[in-house]
């Protein structure tokens, strides 16, 4: 298994050099949510992103940091409830944990739900390897009336155990602490350190200490449970379990009190309103509906000035080229080529993913996304697919092939590749700009107000509705055809509701999401826009090879109410899906360049001297929201699922669902005259 290494650079470079030799390395487990990354980040300096997923942490981050004069290596293990069972990302934990190459454990607990978080910390114990337990979200605790007695717990389970406010970086002195005293006890310290003379005296050995290097049968009562333990033993893998998950129950109630506080009222009220029977689904939609009428509004105007200013700079920059005496046709390649489809690419996508990925993960970290994925469980359930499905889906909304990566945290394999092959039915934030652009100019007649933006918000939630829509019925057939099979049982966790760092999320969001899927749409557009060029000024007699190519597919492009320039600039979008308008634009205007559409009353005259109506623009967004995925999302696929022809599956199956659906629409607008 490869860890991925997010090494500082200068430790990368002196590894390179073969100068650094990370000598002691800490694996940081614990159950999903519990802050583990939280903790990783405070030991080791590094930004791994925070987030509510249940399972979020799929990849493996390691940092570094000092310990005593030694460098040690934390490892941030994915999220897991035990050790037990066989899901992915179990069985990379229990890789990592077992691994002769970890010196140390810290198992991070949720002190607002130890019991649960206790199983895993016993399994882990049982594991026999040198352990610290950090029991984070005290304050949380705190507030929710909870009393831990962090000492008591520490002599029941017969090792150091610290308390933490992570957020605060509250007890990781504690933490580091313990780690050292641990370390030093087996002898990981003491052998080369500068600091060896004083490590024992900095850090005498506790009694728990010393007891951890006696058997640790004696440790605690659970070890009898599991003395001969090996998890691969599956007879007896039952009732080791079952004689965990008792002694957690017998130590938690031994060493945690509980009062009644606010915040349990609170928490329990705003879960009546947002997963109730009659509450939930209005309030998802409205919330989705705020969300797109927020990014709609907020982006229009810095939108319009982004494409001004770029292409301003265009002009000037293709007025240079031409008075340094560059030839006419590397002028149209660099200028009317690449650069006018990245002014475009950045002035159409920028703002509306500076708005839109922040309010997502608001949502995700205050622990509204999780409830999203409880209400539409059963729905999910209903397709004999997995619920985890609706959280791997949301994933999707920001980009599918991040969706597809996080399609780890379904467990059956079945389930897994249903929500795989699904997941590019929901447009991602790549198709999004062309979904806003053709209702805002089509279904909205370009006005830009209160009521026509609160329009184009309901009409996208629309959209949605019916992305969500295509991808139930598609399970569905999915589940009762190729991949047959009946719904697993899988525990949600809602985390509790946390007031999300709104600062901390505007900066991870803009460099984590905003600039990363800009970036990848920025490289995908640069070759693109040469070639668009290429082929709009390449003749073969009287028709560029654009035209004849766009003319071949026009047949075919009718009968889903498209035309063969549209079809065309969505084969040619393949690397990704943001190009599709810039292609469009570049095709019907006659000197082959992208000029500055920044009004969209403008870009509505060219699109309907083209020939387009009302069934043209329908068409082309349902096409957007129902066709192939991009390349990045297919080689993700193949990668996730290791095999060609399931690959091959994600691009027919969304390419039948789009062709249908356009099909019928035109089939409806011919009916009636349209
Ligand atoms: P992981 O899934 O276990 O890696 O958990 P994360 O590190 O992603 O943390 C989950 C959420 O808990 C994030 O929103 C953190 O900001 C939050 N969090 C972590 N530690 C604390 C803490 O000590 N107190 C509070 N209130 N929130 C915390």
């Amino acid at each position: 298994m490869g860890l991925t290494r997010k090494s500082t650079r200068a430790e990368l470079s002196r590894q390179k050099n073969g100068e650094f030799t990370p000598e002691i390395k800490i694996a940081i487990a614990g159950n999903p949510n519990v802050g583990k990354s939280t903790v990783f980040n405070a030991l080791t300096g590094m930004n791994q992103h925070t987030g509510n997923w249940t399972g979020k942490t799929v990849a493996l981050a390691e940092g570094c940091f000092d310990l005593d004069g030694k460098t040690c290596v934390a490892v941030d293990v994915p999220g897991t409830y035990s050790l037990v069972t066989r899901s992915a990302e179990e069985e990379i934990a229990k890789e990592v944990l077992c691994s002769p190459d970890i010196d140390a454990i810290v198992v991070v607990c949720d002190a607002t739900c130890l019991e649960r978080n206790l199983i895993l910390a016993l399994q882990i114990l049982a594991l026999r390897r040198p352990t610290v337990i950090c029991v984070n979200l005290l304050d949380e605790a705190k507030r929710k009336g909870i009393e831990i007695d962090l000492e008591l717990l520490g002599q029941r389970i017969g090792v150091q155990t610290v308390g933490a406010i992570a957020r605060k970086k509250d007890g990781l002195r504690d933490l580091l602490q313990a780690l050292g005293t641990l370390l030093s006890a087996n002898n990981k310290l003491l052998d080369t350190s500068p600091t060896d003379d004083n490590a024992k005296a900095k850090y005498p050995l506790s009694d728990k200490e010393k007891s951890d290097t006696v058997s640790p049968r004696e440790r605690s009562e659970f070890y009898k449970t599991t003395e001969n333990d090996s998890y691969e033993n599956e007879k007896n893998s039952e009732d080791e379990s079952e004689q965990i998950v008792l002694a957690a129950e017998k130590i938690y109630h031994e060493v945690c009190r509980r009062k009644k506080s606010d915040d349990q009222d609170r928490d329990r009220l705003l879960d009546r309103l947002f997963t109730g029977k009659k509450t939930a689904y209005p309030i998802m939609l409205a919330l989705l509906a705020i969300i797109f009428w927020i990014t709609i509004v907020g982006a229009n105007y810095p939108s319009q000035w982004l494409s001004t200013a770029l292409f301003f700079i265009g002009d000037k920059l293709g007025n240079l080229l031409r008075h340094i005496q560059t030839p006419e046709w590397l002028c149209g390649v660099l200028i009317d080529g690449a650069y006018r489809t990245l002014a475009w690419i950045v002035s159409v996508m920028l703002p509306p993913m500076a708005i839109f990925f922040p309010l997502f993960t608001l949502l995700e970290d205050s622990g509204y996304l999780p409830r999203v994925a409880f209400n539409l469980d059963k729905p999910f359930k209903k397709c004999n697919s997995c619920g985890k499905q609706a959280l791997t889906m949301c994933m999707g909304f920001g980009c599918n092939a991040t969706g597809v990566v996080g399609c780890r945290i379904i467990d059956s394999p079945r389930e897994r590749m249903i929500a795989m092959l699904t997941n590019s039915l929901v447009p991602c934030n790549g198709r999004f700009p062309l979904l806003i652009t053709l209702l805002s100019i089509f279904f909205v007649g370009g006005a830009v107000g209160f009521s026509s933006s609160l329009v184009s918000a309901l009409l996208l939630t629309a959209l949605i509705i019916l992305a969500v829509g295509m991808t139930f019925l598609v399970s569905k057939i999915l589940s009762i055809t190729l991949l047959r099979g009946l719904p697993s049982a899988f525990t949600l966790e809602l985390p509790p509701y946390r007031r999300p760092q709104i600062c901390k999320t505007l900066i991870r969001s803009v460099f984590d999401r905003t600039i990363f899927v800009l970036g990848r749409a920025v490289i995908s557009a640069l070759p693109a826009g040469i070639l668009i060029w290429i082929m709009g000024n390449l003749y073969f007699g009287e028709s560029s090879l654009l035209a004849i190519c766009s003319n071949f597919l026009d047949p075919f492009a009718s009968l889903l109410g498209l035309d063969g320039v549209i079809l065309l600039a969505f084969i040619l979008a393949l690397p990704a899906n943001e190009i599709v308008i810039p292609i469009v634009i570049m095709a019907y205007t006659s000197a082959n360049m992208l000029t500055d559409y920044s009004s969209l009353f403008e870009l509505k005259t060219l699109f309907v001297d083209n020939g387009w109506t009302l069934k043209t623009a329908l068409c082309t967004m349902l096409f957007s929201l129902f066709h192939w995925p991009c390349a990045t999302t297919l080689l993700t696929i193949k990668k996730e699922s290791g095999s060609w022809l399931w690959t091959l599956a994600a691009v027919i199956i969304p390419t039948i669902c789009g062709v249908a659906v356009c099909m019928i629409t035109n089939g409806i607008f011919a009916l009636f005259g349209a």
